[in-house]
């Protein structure tokens, strides 16, 4: 037999045999070692999530006070325009399935929060959500959805949502209710959760920690589950706030900081102290969408952070 024939049987025996231990060695490590497989793609996976945080609703354009109520048929036109758009609502719970399971979000994905669980986001948000088929994420004051409950006034215009009313939100699987503390929704020597200048460690771990499990108490007595998500009022966070939510299992935590989040698959830390953009009225949902959608990251960080000021000081003046 040639020696070049010999040679070239080998070569191929050789080649071939490498071929086929690399193929099971690949093989084993992306069907046996599932870590290896969702660190490889985590890694690359990241998601750009704008939040719009609204207030409370009017019907037929009643004139009152407070600018961070919008008209119900203006925030029919919002969902209207994202939908045609092509964004896609979703909610806290998509968001924590993305960083924790890698289970993919819709493209254009969008979230809008209702904050502090007004009577009206019932009367007049809920069935606009149902009839466009769009998620939201609610955010009630745990004791004034405790007083409302007793004292059965229903005035729109400042009344408080009761259980009932939550209930029959969270039951139609479009609406998600987060913690939005029990009684920190104040601004005095305190603003709202933040820790005092002087107060020491253990003091305010005591006070928040209790706070916040008492809404998670009288949820899970009503509803019977417990949120994930921890929404700061007047967007006042501290690191030790965080720690302490963080500690307790919360798996994301809310701020006002005017941004677009970018969130990643595998990075729990991705989920705290994400930014909303307030929804102001008297402005058409066209003008308002392109402003803060089109540019992306460069936001008007100054006009943003004076209407969350102006908000905090409408809450703190009404002691909602
Ligand atoms: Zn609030």
């Amino acid at each position: 037999m040639p020696r070049i024939y010999v040679y070239l049987r080998n070569l191929f025996f050789r080649v071939a045999i490498i071929s086929l231990v690399s193929l099971i060695s690949f093989a084993v490590l992306f069907c046996f070692i599932p870590n290896f497989k969702n660190e490889t793609k985590a890694s690359v996976k990241n998601a750009k999530i704008p939040i719009f945080m609204y207030h409370g609703l009017v019907h037929n354009n009643k004139k009152i006070e407070n600018k961070f109520f919008i008209d119900d048929e203006l925030f029919r036109k919002d969902i209207k325009f994202l939908k045609h758009n092509g964004y896609n609502s979703v909610g806290v719970n998509d968001l924590i399935n993305f960083v924790h399971n890698d289970v993919p979000l819709p493209e254009k994905s969008i979230m809008v929060m209702f904050d502090d669980g007004y009577l009206n986001n019932f009367l007049y948000a809920f069935p606009i959500i149902k009839e466009e088929n769009f998620k939201a994420v609610f955010s009630p004051i745990g004791k004034c959805v405790e007083d409302y409950s007793e004292i059965k006034d229903r005035n729109p215009y400042y009344a408080h949502a009761n259980w009932n009313d939550i209930r029959e939100m969270s039951n139609s699987g479009l609406v998600e209710i987060q913690n939005h503390s029990y009684n920190m929704h104040s601004i005095g020597k305190r603003k709202g959760c933040k820790k005092m200048r002087f107060e020491s460690d253990d003091e305010y771990k005591k006070k928040f920690k209790s706070d916040v499990l008492k809404f998670q108490s009288v949820f899970q007595d009503n509803l019977g589950k417990t949120p994930e998500a921890f929404v700061y009022p007047f967007g006042a966070t501290c690191h030790e706030s965080e720690n302490i939510l963080k500690e307790l299992g919360f798996k994301a935590t809310f701020s006002c900081e005017g941004k677009i989040n970018t969130i990643t698959s595998g990075d729990p830390d991705s989920l705290y102290r994400l930014g909303r953009i307030i929804r102001p009225n008297k402005i058409e949902s066209e003008k308002y969408f392109k402003k803060y959608l089109k540019n992306e990251d460069i936001l008007d960080s100054r006009s943003l952070s004076k209407l969350s000021y102006e908000y905090a000081h409408l809450c703190a003046s009404k002691k909602t």
